[in-house]
């Protein structure tokens, strides 16, 4: 390898040659205790961009020495390294800079930690500004040395960084990076913590056999299109829908194989439908589709379509084919005076109601 570019590469400040003064004490003592009052909004933050948006608030908070920190979160294998959130007094230097890699970059602090899980420092050189590009237009910032440190991610296949930069030579060296670490292990924590709430709300809300909406969920979504009807004047309608004689399946060809036809007939209705509608199993073999910006006679058209192609189409169980039908109950939003969510029962009422009409009337057929 030639000389400078080993010089680029190795240029970081040496860990031997740093002498720990009292001063650098105190100043470890004033960062530490700035990054462990800052540890409880972490905490409370819900989703990764507030949570690292907090992260380089504090960190940026901590010193004056500490011109910019910014975050990123993406892919291990990233190409591009873009910041995703900023904070510090240089922080609109982070606006419009990315770093792409090639085997200049690949050598830089960010990628270093992008590719090796392990913190990496960097000083700054007249050779390393002027090769390395995303430091080229740095002038006027006085950044002296770049911390890039990694954060593990719940999932192994992404990686976030926090990249500090501070207009001080061997400035992370004296103050040691083991406050900013123990942070960091704190966010790697909450960000486990918060990738299991988000696995349980949607477990909450999901129906595990079709992975459509659950009934509680296409409650919430009743009251919100309610909510918004009243709001910005729209309309919106619902669609029930049971399939006919489903117990017979049942009985014919076993649990199974009724499970089987569930969840492709779901396929094909939500292939038909719209994707800003909305499509949930009820429960059993009861679905609802919630229709935005439909009227009842438009979403009567809706249902039509549909039972027509439940009809029409021949399902494929085990090399066999099969026909089932469905019947449907219809209920367009009506503005009347009361709270979100009991007109969302009345409306559920009306669709039931019709549906039963359906039944009685001999199925395969639609009521409104
Ligand atoms: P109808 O035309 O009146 O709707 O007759 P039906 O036989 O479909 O009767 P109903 O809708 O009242 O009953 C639904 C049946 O669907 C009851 C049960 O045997 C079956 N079922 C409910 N949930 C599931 C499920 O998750 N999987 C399977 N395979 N069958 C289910
Ligand atoms: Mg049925
Ligand atoms: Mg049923």
């Amino acid at each position: 390898m030639i000389n400078w570019l080993s010089d680029f590469r190795r240029n970081r400040p040496s860990k031997n040659v740093v002498h720990i003064d009292e001063h650098s004490s105190a100043r470890r003592h004033q960062v530490s205790l700035a990054l462990l009052k800052a540890t409880t909004d972490l905490i409370n933050v819900e989703d990764e961009m507030a949570m690292l948006q907090c992260l380089c608030e504090c960190i940026a908070a901590c010193s004056p020495r500490i011109r910019l920190t910014w975050a990123w979160i993406g892919s291990t294998d990233s190409e591009v390294i873009r910041p995703c959130v900023a904070a510090g007094s240089a922080k609109a230097y982070a606006h419009n800079f990315e770093i792409h890699r090639n085997w200049l970059t690949a050598r830089g602090p960010a990628f270093q930690a992008l590719m090796n899980g392990e913190p990496d420092l960097y000083s700054m050189t007249w050779l390393s500004r002027l090769l390395f590009k995303p430091w080229n237009s740095q002038e006027g910032q006085s950044f002296e040395v770049a911390a890039a440190l990694p954060i593990k991610m719940p999932d192994p296949s992404r990686r976030g960084l926090i990249v500090m930069y501070a207009d001080e030579p061997d400035y992370f060296e004296k103050l040691e990076i083991e406050p900013f670490m123990a942070c960091l292990r704190l966010c790697e924590t909450a960000l486990k913590q918060m990738d299991k709430n988000k696995l349980l709300r949607i477990q909450a809300m999901t129906d595990p056999l079709t992975g459509l909406l659950n009934r509680r969920a296409m409650s919430e979504q009743m009251v919100q299109a309610i909510s918004m009807a009243r709001r910005q004047g729209g309309t919106f309608s619902v669609i029930m829908c049971d399939l006919d004689h489903f117990k017979r399946v049942n009985d014919t060809w076993g649990h199974e194989i009724g499970d089987q036809i569930i969840v492709q007939l779901t396929q094909l209705v939500r292939q038909s439908l719209r994707q800003e509608d909305q499509f949930a199993r009820l429960g059993g073999e009861e679905f609802l589709c919630l229709l935005p910006q439909t009227d009842q006679d438009s979403a009567y058209a809706v249902a039509e379509k549909l039972r027509l192609m439940i009809a029409l189409t021949p399902l494929n169980i085990n090399g066999q084919h099969i026909f089932m039908t469905a019947s449907f109950g219809v209920a367009g939003y009506r503005n009347l005076p009361g709270e979100p969510d009991d007109i969302a029962r009345q409306m559920l009422a009306r669709a039931d109601a019709a549906l039963y009409l359906s039944k009685d009337n001999g199925r395969n057929r639609i009521s409104a």
